[in-house]
């Protein structure tokens, strides 16, 4: 495996892949490995001659008062991880090397984000949009990976590829969960032991709900009801939201009918975590 951190390298790389024909995998991450991460790079492995994945903690899409400073690191480790996965090239940029200057153009999204993480986090995903087309400019994969741990992410992401038609196809990847429930997260190192032990607890708070629409329930009202209680009872967090709504579009629903989204976000001391259950409903 080689890791490359400059752009011209890069640029070299993927000219060469492409000349013999190869097809390229995008794995794009912030690092700290998990086996969410490897689960999107072997899927990768499977489908192309060629897989990169990058890592790269992108400034662009923190807020001023997120955790881009505490944000874990640990390029050595991730190196024997991907190698391990199956990925020929690790990309990992230092900030300048992406944003060497003030950039004179930036992705906007427009659909998608007035809600969920989109409307708790104000440009988060304009900045996540950007670094994706710096990413897909420079790397022009056949397809980029992405984990429904992060649906709201998928489904931006799969808007703005299908709007300003990139020759990319999106593929996404069920989220990894540790043997409680968890869902494997790089921020799941900030939890303190207690809150770590409450933690799994968003899972069965969603799983609640799940059930709820499965026994018949077509109303949100009482699902967000019922999984906010379970939060606020068990997981020890301060809840960020909880919401139900149409999947992909990301709209409300009056009546749960076709695809759906549950969702919940909360705070620990040091880490807000997310998660998610998408699901098809009669
Ligand atoms: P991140 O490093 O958090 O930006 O994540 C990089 C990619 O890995 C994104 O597409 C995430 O959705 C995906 N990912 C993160 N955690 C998980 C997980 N537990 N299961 C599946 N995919 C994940």
């Amino acid at each position: 495996m080689r890791v490359i951190r400059k752009i011209t390298e890069l640029r070299a790389f993927v000219q060469a892949q492409k000349a013999s024909g190869c097809s390229i995998g995008l794995v794009p991450t912030m690092g700290y490995l998990h086996e969410g991460h490897l689960a999107l790079a072997r899927k990768a492995r499977e489908d192309n001659e060629t897989v990169i994945m990058t890592i790269f903690v992108n400034p662009l899409q923190f807020g001023p008062a997120e955790d881009f400073d505490s944000y874990p690191r640990d390029l050595a480790r991730d190196r024997l991880q991907a190698e391990a996965a199956g990925v020929d090239l690790l990309f990992a940029p230092e900030v300048e090397e992406m944003y060497p200057k003030q950039p004179a153009a930036a992705l906007k999204v427009l659909a998608r984000t007035n809600c969920l993480c989109g409307k708790k986090r104000p440009g988060h995903f304009d900045g996540v949009a950007t670094v994706l087309t710096k990413l897909f400019h420079l790397m022009q994969p056949d397809r980029a990976y992405f984990g429904m741990k992060d649906a709201q992410q998928a489904a931006v992401i799969e808007g703005m590829v299908e709007s300003l038609n990139f020759p990319l196809e999106v593929v996404t990847v069920e989220t990894v969960r540790e043997a409680d429930g968890l869902a494997k997260s790089s921020r799941n190192v900030h939890l303190t032991p207690e809150e770590r032990e409450a933690a799994p607890q968003i899972y069965q708070a969603l799983l609640k709900g799940q059930r709820m629409i499965e026994q018949g329930e077509r109303h949100p009202a009482p699902i967000i009801q019922e999984i906010a209680s379970h939060l606020q009872k068990y997981s020890r967090a301060a809840i960020d939201y909880v919401e139900l709504l149409s999947y992909p579009e990301l709209e409300p629903v009056k009546t749960i009918q076709g695809k759906i989204i549950l969702a919940a976000a909360v705070k620990y001391s040091a880490a807000r975590l997310i998660d998610n259950i998408v699901m098809n409903c009669e």
